[in-house]
C-alpha cells in the first residue's frame, strides 16, 4: 500500500488541509477497481472505524498476491470539516464558513458530459476545491463507496435505481436492512456526482459491474470494536464476490428476510408538529401500522396537553430516527419508509 498526504490550501495564509489517500495495486488489470471513503460528513466515525479494520486485510491480501483488482482509499474524506468545532462542539455536515453541505453541490457532467472540476489552486472554498480533488480521485473506479451514517438508524443504503438490483450482493454482504432507490437528483451529492460520471464514461451505455452508493452504517453512536469490524468483514466478502480480492474462504451472502427495498419517494419524512422533549414510541427496524403511535413530543411537561403526538401516515418501517431528543417545530423527527409513495415526495435530497 502506498500512501501519500496530499495538501489542500486553506482560504487564510498559514492553514492548510491534509487528506491522507492510500493506494493499493492490484495484479490483475482486468478486475475492478474499487474507491472509498469515509467521514465525508466528518462527525459520521463509523466509516473510519470500519475502514480501520477493513485496511489491513487488504494489505495482507495485497502482501499475498491475492489483491486482484486496484483500490483507492480515503478513510477521512473531510479535514475541513473535521477541523470545525464551535463552543466545544464538532460541526461537521456544513462548513461553517460558507453554510454549504459538505454532501451536497458536487459539480456534475452537464448535458454534453463535460464536467468542470476546480482545480487545487483556483480561487474558491477549500470546500470547494476538496469537492473536486475527490470526484477526481473516485475516477475510473467503477464501484465507488461512500461510507456515512445517519442521526439514529438501521443500517442502509442510497442506491442508483439503475443499479438494483445487481448490488443487491453489497447490501447482503454488509447485512444491511435497507435500500432507498433514486432515479433523480440528490442536490448533487458526491454518490450522485461520480454516479453522473459513470454515465457520461459509460456513454449511455453498459453499467454492468458497477456501483455506486451512499452506504448509511447505522447511526452516529454505533461506532464500536465489534461493529467496525462486522462492517469491515462485510465489505471484505463484497470485495472477494466481485473479484476484487481472491479468497477460497468467502462466500456469497444472502440478503435479510426482512430486507426493505423503495423508491425515494417512498420516504415519508416526518416532521415535529411542535417543539420539546421527544418520547419515541418505535426504533428503528420497526413495522408500524397506520396510525400508530410513533412519537410524542412534550412541548409543556405535565399539562394536560402538554405533549403533541405523532402517527405514522401510512404502514411502513422505522429507518431512522433523532440521536438528540430535543427538537424544533419543523425539523424531521424520524424516516419512515412507506408502503405506498409520500404525497410530499419531492426531487432532491431528503435532508438539508
Ligand atoms: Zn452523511
Amino acid at each position: 500500500m502506498k500512501t501519500e498526504t496530499e495538501t489542500l490550501a486553506g482560504e487564510t495564509p498559514g492553514i492548510a488541509y491534509e487528506l491522507v489517500v492510500h493506494r493499493l495495486e492490484g495484479s490483475d488489470a482486468s478486475a475492478p477497481r474499487v474507491y472509498i471513503q469515509a467521514a465525508l460528513h466528518a462527525d459520521e466515525r463509523p466509516g473510519p472505524a470500519a475502514l480501520h479494520y477493513l485496511i489491513p486485510e487488504l494489505v495482507r491480501a495485497e502482501a499475498e498476491g491475492r489483491l486482484l483488482g486496484s483500490l483507492t482509499l480515503v478513510p477521512q474524506a473531510n479535514p475541513i470539516g473535521a477541523a470545525q468545532h464551535l463552543f466545544s462542539q464538532h460541526m461537521g455536515r456544513f462548513s461553517t464558513g460558507n453554510r454549504i453541505n459538505f454532501n451536497r453541490d458536487f459539480p456534475i457532467p452537464d448535458e454534453t458530459g463535460l464536467r468542470r472540476l476546480d482545480a487545487p489552486s483556483a480561487a474558491v472554498f477549500a470546500d470547494r476545491r476538496l469537492k473536486s480533488r475527490l470526484l477526481a480521485l473516485a475516477d475510473d473506479h467503477p464501484i465507488v463507496l461512500d461510507l456515512h451514517c445517519d442521526d439514529e438508524g438501521v443500517q442502509y443504503l442510497y442506491i442508483p435505481d439503475r443499479l438494483w438490483p445487481e448490488m443487491e450482493d453489497l447490501a447482503a454482504c454488509l447485512d444491511a436492512e435497507a435500500v432507498v432507490l433514486w432515479n433523480a437528483g440528490s442536490d448533487c451529492a458526491f454518490e450522485e456526482a461520480a454516479f453522473a460520471q459513470m454515465v457520461a464514461q459509460a456513454r449511455g451505455g453498459d453499467l454492468k459491474g458497477h456501483c455506486c452508493t451512499t452506504v448509511e452504517l447505522r447511526g452516529q453512536l454505533d461506532v464500536d470494536p465489534a461493529t467496525a469490524r462486522k462492517d469491515a468483514d462485510g465489505l471484505y466478502r463484497f470485495l472477494v464476490m466481485r473479484g476484487v480480492i481472491a479468497d477460497d474462504g468467502a462466500t456469497p451472502a444472502e440478503l435479510r428476510a426482512d430486507f426493505v427495498a423503495k423508491p425515494i419517494a417512498n420516504v415519508e419524512m416526518i416532521k415535529a408538529p411542535v417543539g420539546g422533549t421527544i418520547l419515541y414510541h418505535v426504533v428503528p427496524g420497526d413495522r408500524v401500522a397506520a396510525g400508530q403511535l410513533v412519537a410524542e413530543v412534550v412541548a409543556r411537561p405535565g399539562e394536560p396537553g402538554g405533549a403533541a403526538q405523532v402517527h405514522a401516515p401510512q404502514p411502513g418501517y422505522v429507518l431512522t430516527r433523532r440521536a438528540r431528543r430535543f427538537i424544533r417545530m419543523g425539523d424531521d423527527l424520524l424516516k419512515l419508509v412507506a408502503d405506498q409513495p409520500s404525497p410530499s415526495a419531492r426531487i432532491g435530497a431528503l435532508e438539508d
